[in-house]
């Protein structure tokens, strides 16, 4: 099951420019995490400048969180491994931390790496936060000490990015673990131009679309609700051709 999760690098199959916007968190991502994974030398003298071993990515659902990681990994030649929650709490008592640790154990052999957490929160939540039962109690302490384990040149390539929608129900042990705090904010109508622009690059527009109109009548909208008012005006023409049709087979 472990390995069912890990994507090598060319398998997430998403770069920077599938990701409309964000440009400066791509930017941070660049100079975080690639150039640690992929110049490791850059980062062995002294104490103090050493490669972060954990970043943090928050902001509203749907603002490309998830894409961020994958890109990154892509774009870092690092193999990507997404630990998911649904899979360790699916699991009988005890078998969750073996999970965890096969995870680690596998990310050391096969580093540069990237293990991704998506919905952080919901396994690494404050200690003693409602809800929280001796079993995740558990988890969470075997990834943290996992996680500090990492610590030989190898270990040094590999990367825990964890993405939330609720940073503060975070653990405070679990926040100090990612030094690195990148907000993803909800895009404005430049940034929501830029997305769509990207989402029908592929596409054949009718004469009268316009990204930037389109971005004016969209506020509050996440990527995500881009992508899918993309996908329901894809279907728009198919949708009125069917319909015409059922209609004039009715009149006959
Ligand atoms: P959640 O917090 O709900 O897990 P998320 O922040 O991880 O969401 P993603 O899963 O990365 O968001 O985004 C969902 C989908 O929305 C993507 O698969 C993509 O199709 C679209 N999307 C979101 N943001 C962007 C963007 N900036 N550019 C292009 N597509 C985007």
């Amino acid at each position: 099951q472990v390995l069912s999760n890990v994507l090598s690098p060319n398998d997430t199959g998403i770069t920077f420019e599938d990701i409309g916007a964000l440009d400066n968190v791509k930017e941070t991502l660049r100079e975080l995490v690639m150039l640690p994974l992929q110049r490791p030398e850059l980062f062995s003298k002294g104490q103090l400048r050493k490669p972060v071993k954990g970043i943090l990515l928050f902001g509203p659902p749907g603002t490309g969180k998830t894409m961020l990681a994958k890109a990154v990994a892509t774009e870092s030649g690092a193999n990507f491994i997404s630990v998911s929650m649904s899979i360790i709490t699916s699991k009988k008592f005890g078998e969750s931390e073996k999970y965890v640790k096969a995870v680690f154990s596998l990310v050391s052999k096969i580093s540069p790496a990237v293990i991704f957490v998506d919905e952080v929160d919901s396994m690494l939540a404050k200690r003693g936060s409602q809800g929280e039962h001796e079993a995740m109690r558990k988890i969470k302490n075997e990834f943290m000490v996992n996680w500090d384990g990492l610590r030989t040149k190898e270990q040094e390539r590999i990367l825990v990015l964890g993405a939330t929608n609720k940073p503060y129900e975070l653990d405070d042990a679990v926040i100090r673990r990612f030094p690195r705090r990148i907000m993803v904010s909800l895009p404005d109508a430049l940034n929501r131009e830029k997305i769509l622009k990207v989402l029908l690059s592929k596409e054949t527009l009718a004469p009268d679309v316009d990204p930037k109109s389109v971005s004016n009548m969209t506020e509050g909208y996440s990527g995500s609700d881009l992508k899918n008012l993309c996908v329901t005006a894809a279907y728009c023409p198919f949708v009125k051709f069917l319909r015409r049709k059922r209609r004039r087979r009715a009149r006959r």
